[in-house]
């Protein structure tokens, strides 16, 4: 089987206050670093047994904040999976991604990522203003993060990613601007620009509930995140996704994977794993339980959990959920394949519909840049189309060649 690989690192220096991922805030010795490292890489080489893969397309080691594992954790990282990898005669991947944070990310950890099969690395850098990064309890003063950026830039050029958020407490355009200005000095080849959410249960949620912090509205928070866009457009950064925008040839094949929902493994507290049977146009999805504890001393428990599984319709969903992120659109022929109807014909009305207001590309069942600013909408109007190709007799469990040609 060919599939992707995820690792969850689940440790941070500090919890901010709007994240909802799964993490623990850890002091750089604690003891759980070394058991989870010796514990991923047995539950990662039961999971490339388990599903018999033969080739991996993409490692993807993300957070939490993997860059707090130090020089010395990672080595023992990489070290180990190199050694499942060659045990297993798989060759490393030609893309394979590390998540870091400025506050650890030093320079023996990026060397020792960059001389050990890193291929890229990605950057949390959110926002640039200390007022703001004070207001979301976010770890890291402003100034470390030229330093790790100019780091970056060192070890990883041409390839590294940085994450920025728009929307934040007390942001305005010209605050994101300068923050982009400034990233742009370092030439990431790669830019995530993403909106704030509100997570239920957050610190964030309860402070403002309280009224102790208040957000940009709406339609500023939206004009900020616009102004990013079309900086990052100007300076030659391709919007290739929602949040995503990369130069010529620097998109992210890992998250491609994601939107394509082609097979990915995921392994660690709270990671996630989706195996597609492409014959039959069903899946089948696990999730690691999010308790590290647990985890750690849960002997049994080195193979990824029983799953859920996806049936056609689900799946079919999903491919358009995700798909539609992708400003290529779901990859068409995998559709086919794996549905027996071609996506044109699946939400014949949404695409037509959506294509006549410019939303949607001519030539491809694809969303245009503007449209990507309504995807939810577009996703709510295919889903309520595929209602109908439900009550006409999709069949949710039948394999996809049986239903090729009926519609
Ligand atoms: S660094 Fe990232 S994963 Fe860690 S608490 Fe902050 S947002 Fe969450």
């Amino acid at each position: 089987m060919i599939s992707s690989l995820y690792i969850h690192v689940p440790f941070c220096i500090a919890k901010c206050d709007y994240c909802d991922f799964y993490s623990i805030p850890v002091k750089v010795k604690d003891a759980r670093i070394g058991r989870y490292i010796e514990k991923i890489l047995r539950s990662a080489e039961a999971e490339l047994e388990r599903f018999q893969v033969e080739s991996i397309p993409s490692i993807y080691i993300g957070g939490g904040t993997p860059s707090v594992l130090g020089a010395q954790g990672m080595t023992v990282l990489l070290k180990g999976l190199s050694g499942i990898l060659s045990r297993r005669s798989i060759s490393f991947p030609p893309e394979f991604t590390v998540e870091a944070n400025p506050e650890s990310a030093d320079r023996d950890f990026l060397s020792c990522c960059r001389d050990r099969g890193v291929t890229r690395l990605s950057l949390g850098l959110q926002s640039f203003c200390e007022s703001t990064r004070r207001q979301l309890g976010r770890a890291g003063e402003s100034t470390v993060l030229s330093r790790c950026l100019a780091l970056a830039a060192e070890f990883f050029p041409g390839n590294f990613n940085a994450d920025l958020m728009a929307g934040l407490p007390g942001q305005d355009e010209k605050e994101l601007l300068s923050g982009i200005e400034k990233l742009l000095e370092y030439a990431p080849s790669h830019v995530s620009l993403y909106s704030l959410t509100v997570e239920e249960g957050t610190p964030l949620a309860r402070r403002l509930k309280e009224s102790k912090l208040s957000l940009p509205p709406d339609e500023e928070a939206d004009r900020i995140w616009i102004a990013g866009r079309d900086a990052l457009e100007e300076a030659g950064y391709e919007q290739y996704e929602v949040s995503n925008f990369a130069l010529p040839g620097k998109r992210s094949l890992h998250n491609i994977r994601y939107w394509r929902m082609e097979n990915w493994l995921g392994t660690g507290p709270s990671a996630s794993g989706t195996i597609i049977d492409e014959e039959a146009g069903t899946g089948m999805r696990y999730t690691v339980p999010a308790d590290l504890d647990e985890w750690l001393f849960d002997e049994g428990g080195e193979t990824a959990p029983a799953g859920e599984s996806l049936d056609r319709f689900t799946l079919m969903k999903e491919s358009i959920l995700m798909g539609f992120r992708f400003i290529e659109g779901p990859d068409s022929s995998l559709f086919r394949r794996r549905f027996g109807l071609d996506i044109e014909e699946a939400i014949s009305e949404t695409l037509e519909k959506w294509r006549e207001r410019g939303f949607v590309k001519k030539n491809a069942s694809a969303m245009t840049g503007k449209g990507l600013l309504f995807l939810d909408s577009f996703v709510i109007d295919a889903f309520n189309e595929l209602e109908f190709i439900r009550v006409e007799g999709f069949n949710t469990q039948e394999p996809a060649h049986r239903l090729a040609g009926e519609f």
